[in-house]
Order: structure tokens, then C-alpha cells, then sequence
């Protein structure tokens, strides 16, 4: 088929390539021109695993294409997915619904008869509907559920389909774009507008409860001398529980979930509902940045002023190099305001965190960030962090301190090399 993808970010341009990997002819659409002009010369414009694979041979067949017009792309495709970004409004929790009406408002002018709009964006409840009545054209929402970091995985062998639907020709062109993925077994859920928008809301917002539940956990362990990690594997084992996003840890952030989160309960508390327990998921969500900064300050006798730190990660989660709403370089930044003199080092998102934070200090290697570090802060699991040799690593800083902000460190080989190691939610001592 042919298929148009508008907005080309983390969503699009995984979107875009996944789909021209399915065998359709896909044009992706952007008003960003250096996102443009990367994904034109067949570069990925961010890291995603085998991203950069798909769209080097995609766009060297042929089969995908970059273009900045509405006009090319209105008179190109049969189906249209919007991908365009929702980020939190400036001004309120809600979201920020201006790049997705002139995103429809110009594909909506441009498509061709007969042709049909597919909402990807993660948007509040309601959006979908007003959109059809706004617009003389059909319209479809298809909720993204991918991860970053297994962006092309998910998009090709997604967990489920959800379809919201008014008719039942776009449920069968959709269908008609999802053929291979539908073969393979993939579930599918049709259902309305508002059921559609609802799942992603309602999936997000689970995930950020499950986290900030552990989360809760272990301050409850930190007041009472409790391990977190017992309690998490002890949980996990509860079938109804599941293991799942039960790591306690310096909490989400990312693009997604906190502002999915803050824009849900804007969302349900204008429709009367409230979702007052979302608040307090993203306050507690909130709270462990600050517990790790209370640690680090503990590490250095009191106050951070004037120490070497050493901040591992700066994306928001590893395989990524989104630092949208990153843990790892808000805590960086604020011990930088604190008076720390903080190095920073992330295997893929060293270009993005020095655009956001052109002051912070940026090191070349993990090595390189470790050496004469006074305190180490480990912020994002990327495996390489989880692999460091503990006594390599005391030989390079100038003490051996450290936290674990992800829970993810073997703390009794960390003590036996000799380091201050503490990890939220467990007891200072073994
Ligand atoms: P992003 O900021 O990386 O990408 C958005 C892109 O849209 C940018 O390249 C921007 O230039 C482009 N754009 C903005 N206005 C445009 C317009 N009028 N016409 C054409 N292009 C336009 O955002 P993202 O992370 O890809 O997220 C996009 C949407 O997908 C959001 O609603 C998000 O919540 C949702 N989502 C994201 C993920 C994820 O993991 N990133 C997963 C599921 C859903």
C-alpha cells in the first residue's frame, strides 16, 4: 500500500521504516529539516537498535522516501498515520494538542478522496472524535505501544493491535496495512474512538503505578531498614503480580510517561473523574531524584559543594538516546547547581545532553568520568555500567563511593572492592 507517516521522531521514523520493512510504499513527512535531511541521506537522526539498518535500505530501494510537502505526500498515500509529538502544555498538566490539529488540519486538505487518517499520537480522550467532526475526511486512531530501545521489535511483532474504528472500510484498510504483522498472531482489539485513546492513557498509567509502587516500597524500606530487592523478588513471584517494572529505582521519565500521566488525570478531572492517585504516582516518581541527591550529599559528609561526581547515563532509559525528562541529567544538574563539579558520560546520548546542558562536565569513556570521581552516581542501566569491574573501578576514582540509582549493581562485590555503596531502598549495611 501506500502509506504517509507525519512526524518522523521516535514514533515516525520507526513507524515509517517498519512499515517499508513490511513491503508497503511509505513517504515520511517532517517540518523539521535537519530531521529531514538526516533521514534523506538514509541516516537514522536518533539511536534506536537496527533503525539505522532499516532506513539505509528502505530509503536506498526506494521504497521510503522524506519529503517536507503536504501536497506530495495528500496526493501520494492511501493511509495516513500521524505521529506528530503531544508533549505537557507550557502552561497546565495537559497535553499540547497544536502540532496534531495542523498536522490533520494539513494532511486533511491535502489527501486524496477516499483516503484515511490514522491517529498514532498518544492524545486525551476525545480528540479523535473531535477531529472527524472537524474534518470531511475519515479518520482512524491506532494507539503506538512501543518501547524505546526495542522501537523495531515492537513495531514489527507488537504485543497487540488496537483499531478505534467508526466504520468498518477503515477497519478493513488497516487490516490491509497490518496483514503480515496480523498473520504472525498478533491480537487485535477493535473498538471505538475513545476505547482506543484510553488504552495507551490507561497502559502508561499502570506502568508508572507499578513503578512508583516499588518506589513507595523502598522509602517504606529506607524508614524501617527493610531491602527493597527482597521485597521486589519475593513480590514478583505473586503470578498476579509479575516481575515486571518492579525494579526500585530514581523512577520513569522519558517523553512518555510523565507527561501521559499528568495529561491523563488534566484529562479524567475534566470529565469529572478524578485521578487523583496519578498526583501521587508522579510525586513519588519525583521524590527518588531527590532521595539520590540526600544520598550523594550523605556520601560527601553533607554538602556536595565543590566535589568530583561522576554521573553514569544521561538518557532517560538505556538502547536510547532520549534525555527527554531524564532522571540521570536532572539530578546531574542540580548537584551542578549545588556547587558539584559533575562529569557526565552515556554511551549513545552525549550529543543530546550537551545541547540541554551545554554546563555540565562531559567525559569521552565511563573510565574516563570515573577517574579522580569522589562520588559515583549510577543513573542509567546500560549494560556496560552493569558490567564495570568494581576494583578496576576503585583504582581510577579518588573514593570509592557510589550509588545505584537503578538497582542494578551487584552491591556485595562492590563492598568487597572495597567501596561506600548504597542503592535506594536497601539498608546502608549488608
Ligand atoms: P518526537 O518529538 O520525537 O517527534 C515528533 C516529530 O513530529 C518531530 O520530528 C517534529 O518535527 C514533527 N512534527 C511536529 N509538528 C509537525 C507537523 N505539523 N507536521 C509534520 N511533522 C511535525 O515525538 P515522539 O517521541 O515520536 O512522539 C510522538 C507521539 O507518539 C507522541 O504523542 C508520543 O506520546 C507518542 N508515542 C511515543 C512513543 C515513544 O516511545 N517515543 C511511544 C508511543 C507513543
Amino acid at each position: 500500500m501506500r502509506l504517509t507517516v507525519i512526524g518522523t521522531g521516535y514514533l515516525g521514523a520507526t513507524h515509517a521504516a517498519c512499515m517499508a520493512e513490511l513491503g508497503h510504499e511509505v513517504v515520511g513527512l517532517d517540518t523539521d529539516a535537519g530531521r529531514l535531511a538526516a533521514l534523506r541521506a538514509g541516516r537514522a537522526p536518533f539511536h534506536e537498535p537496527r533503525l539505522a539498518e532499516l532506513i539505509a535500505r528502505h530509503t536506498a530501494s526506494g521504497r521510503l522516501r522524506f519529503t517536507a510537502s503536504y501536497e506530495e505526500a495528500g496526493a501520494f498515500g492511501q493511509v495516513h498515520f500521524v505521529c506528530v509529538g503531544t508533549p505537557q502544555r507550557r502552561d497546565a498538566e495537559g497535553a499540547d494538542l497544536a502540532y496534531v490539529e495542523s498536522a490533520f488540519e494539513a494532511i486533511a486538505r491535502h489527501a486524496r478522496k477516499g483516503a484515511l487518517l490514522v491517529g498514532k499520537s498518544t492524545v486525551p480522550v476525545g480528540t479523535a472524535a473531535r477531529l472527524a467532526d472537524a474534518h470531511r475526511v475519515e479518520i482512524a486512531w491506532n494507539p503506538e505501544f512501543l518501547r524505546e530501545g526495542f522501537a523495531v521489535a515492537d513495531t514489527l511483532a507488537p504485543d497487540r493491535l488496537v483499531l478505534g474504528v467508526r466504520t468498518a472500510r477503515a477497519e478493513r484498510l488497516l487490516r490491509r496495512v497490518y496483514g503480515t504483522v496480523l498473520a504472525a498472531g498478533t491480537p487485535l482489539v477493535v473498538t471505538d474512538f475513545a476505547t482506543a485513546e484510553l488504552v495507551k492513557t490507561a497502559a502508561n498509567s499502570f506502568l508508572a503505578t507499578k513503578i512508583s509502587f516499588i518506589n513507595a516500597m523502598a522509602e517504606v524500606c529506607e524508614a524501617s531498614g527493610g531491602d527493597v530487592r527482597r521485597l521486589a523478588e519475593a513480590l514478583g513471584y505473586d503470578e498476579r503480580i509479575g516481575r515486571a517494572f518492579l525494579r526500585a529505582g530514581v523512577g520513569f521519565g522519558g517523553g512518555c510517561l510523565p507527561k501521559d500521566i499528568r495529561a491523563f488525570a488534566h484529562r479524567a478531572a475534566e470529565l469529572g473523574v478524578d485521578l487523583g492517585f496519578l498526583r501521587e504516582v508522579d510525586a513519588i516518581n519525583m521524590r527518588r531524584r531527590d532521595r539520590v541527591i540526600a544520598l550523594a550529599r550523605e556520601a560527601c559528609g553533607g554538602s556536595v559543594l565543590g566535589a568530583r561526581v561522576a554521573v553514569l547515563g544521561a538518557a532517560f532509559k538505556p538502547d536510547s538516546d532520549d534525555i527527554r525528562d531524564s532522571p540521570a541529567l536532572n539530578v546531574a544538574a542540580r548537584l551542578d547547581l549545588d556547587g558539584a563539579d559533575v562529569t557526565v558520560y552515556d554511551p549513545e546520548a552525549m550529543d543530546n545532553a550537551r545541547k540541554a546542558f551545554p554546563l555540565l562536565g562531559y567525559a569521552l569513556s565511563a573510565e574516563e568520568a570515573l577517574r579522580g570521581a569522589e562520588l559515583v552516581l549510577h543513573l542509567t542501566e546500560w549494560p556496560q555500567f552493569r558490567e564495570l569491574d568494581p576494583w578496576r573501578a576503585a583504582a581510577l576514582v579518588r573514593r570509592p563511593r557510589i550509588v545505584d540509582g537503578r538497582g542494578a549493581l551487584d552491591a556485595r562485590r562492590w563492598r568487597a572492592a572495597g567501596w561506600w555503596f548504597r542503592a535506594l531502598g536497601s539498608p546502608a549495611q549488608p
